[in-house]
């Protein structure tokens, strides 16, 4: 590889890969896909609901050849799938592999979050977190690596939390999927680094979305956010994005098994 591409941005440009980001229909991972389409990715979206993907596909395209008319609006695919039914994420999977190729890059970022005490949560909404975010990793991360690894090749971020490493009351079952989702990305570095993949998490702090509008809205709960994140502020879609885009790209290639916390301080500080 010659010394220009380590040595400077063309080590971060991500044209010709392929990525799937799971649940990118909105919030971070709308923002991962929009990052990776502007960095020069053909990206595939995904969620449950065909409409919301549909549009935000349309949209992204749209803000894409207005970026650069060179660009193509094929680059923007999308692919409707639930990550907790396993025979259907598969098919997807193999149905998206068969017309596009083998993604260089996937994005384990669908979630949910439901919250309430351990005494009170029902053993459906427990199965229900763990299943989106943990089983769902799971499931796409095997369709996509059995077809990565005779390749030698490919990028895996399974997006964790905060909560992989730090607990609040109330939200036992996200904490313990993200916490799993950890030694997961291990587990996936240990057995597919050999075969040339590269697996790790990003873990961001507290973030203005849809799955955070409660908490935003509540005025108690978001002044001791600011107060708690030495940045002293919600953290914002944007910033997780150009952590994903070097997770992504070459200029990580010996970044491995790792988890890469984007949180404003919150895990550096009691
Ligand atoms: P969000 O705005 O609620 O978006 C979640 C996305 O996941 C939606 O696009 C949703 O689409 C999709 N999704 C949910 N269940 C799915 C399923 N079974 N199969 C496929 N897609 C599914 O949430 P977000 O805040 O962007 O969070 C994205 C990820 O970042 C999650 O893993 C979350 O735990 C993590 N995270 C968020 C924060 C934060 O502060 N917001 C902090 C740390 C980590 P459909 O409803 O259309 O399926």
């Amino acid at each position: 590889m010659p010394l220009a591409t380590h040595a400077g941005l063309p080590a971060f440009d991500l044209t010709g890969r392929l990525a799937l980001i799971t649940g990118s229909g909105r919030g971070i991972g709308y923002a991962i896909a929009r990052g990776y389409a502007l960095a020069g990715a053909r990206v595939v979206l995904n969620g449950r609901d065909a409409t919301r993907v549909a549009a935000s596909a349309e949209a992204l395209r749209g803000e894409l050849l207005s970026h650069d008319p060179r660009r193509s609006p094929l680059e923007v695919q999308f692919s409707v799938f639930d990550v907790t039914d396993t025979a259907a994420a598969e098919e997807a999977c193999q149905t998206l592999m068969a017309a596009h190729g083998c993604p260089d890059v996937l994005v384990n970022n669908a979630g949910i979050q439901i919250r309430g005490s351990l005494t009170e949560m029902p053993t459906e909404d427990w199965k229900r977190v763990i299943d989106v975010h943990l089983t769902g990793a799971f499931t796409v991360g095997r369709a996509l690596a059995r077809r990565m690894l005779p390749r030698g090749s490919g990028k895996i971020i399974n997006i964790c939390s905060v909560q992989s490493h730090l607990v609040r009351p109330t939200t036992a079952p996200y904490a313990a999927a993200k916490s799993g989702l950890v030694g997961l990305t291990r587990a996936m570095c240990a057995e597919w680094a050999p075969s040339g993949l590269q697996v790790n998490g990003l873990a961001p702090g507290y973030l203005d979305t849809e799955l955070n509008a409660s908490l935003v809205a509540d005025p108690e709960f978001s002044g001791w956010i600011t107060s708690r994140t030495p940045a002293r502020r919600w953290g914002r879609v944007e910033d997780v994005v150009g952590p994903a885009i070097w997770l992504a790209s070459s200029a990580s290639d010996f970044v491995n098994g790792q988890v890469i916390y984007v949180d404003g301080g919150m895990t550096a500080v009691i």
